[in-house]
């Protein structure tokens, strides 16, 4: 069966991403990919959690020590920063980082993510990813912010040299109103 967008966006990580590695959740919300995340990279990993909101970050807490998490670092700013909090220790082991865009459910539909900071963070985390690592992004556009966003970000991810970058849209073309889709960028190796 064609996995739905959540499992596939966390399965295009788990191919990556290795214990010992450090990676991003761009925009932990409740933490269920944070949770993800910290266990595929373990005790040895390193989780960067990014929120802008203080509920988002109370919530992944507390999702976070129900399963006796201890890896994860959580941070209550704009993924637009990720590169303050990127250190010499993470050189080489940054296996990527996954976005789950939109708003946080069951809140403000007003606190969203925007093109303009997706893409600067997209940009620092890529520069910073070791080669064979992904960024993942499931985009939601059927709200008016997200709609600005996915354009923006397929315009900008279109442009990426393919000798240097996968890029992937996975997206099922009979749902109706307008199903989140996946972007995944992956860091080619060098031959
Ligand atoms: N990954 C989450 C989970 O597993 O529950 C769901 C994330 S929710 C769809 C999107 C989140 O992005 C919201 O919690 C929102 O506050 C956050 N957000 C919006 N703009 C952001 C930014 N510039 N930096 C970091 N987080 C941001």
């Amino acid at each position: 069966m064609l996995k739905h967008v959540i499992a596939y966006a966390h399965e295009l990580m788990e191919q990556v991403i290795h214990p010992g590695d450090t990676v991003i959740d761009a925009t932990c919300g409740n933490g269920n990919d944070t949770l993800v995340l910290s266990r595929l990279v373990g005790d040895e990993g390193k989780v960067l959690a990014f929120d802008i909101q203080e509920q988002a970050i109370e919530m992944t807490s507390k999702h976070l020590t129900m399963h006796d998490v201890t890896n994860t670092t959580l941070i209550l700013d704009s993924h637009q920063r990720v590169d303050h909090y990127i250190t010499a220790e993470d050189e080489g082991k940054l296996a990527g980082a996954i976005f789950n865009l939109g708003y946080l459910p069951g809140s403000s539909k007003a606190i969203t993510t925007n093109a303009e900071s997706t893409i600067t963070a997209i940009e620092k985390i890529r520069h910073s990813m070791k080669p064979g690592g992904r960024i993942v992004l499931v985009v939601y556009h059927g709200h008016a912010e997200g709609a600005i966003e996915k354009e923006g970000l397929l315009a900008h991810v279109k442009e990426y040299d393919q000798k240097q970058y996968a890029v992937l849209q996975y997206r099922f073309l009979n749902q109706k109103n307008n199903p989140p889709f996946i972007i995944a960028i992956e860091k080619k190796k060098k031959k």
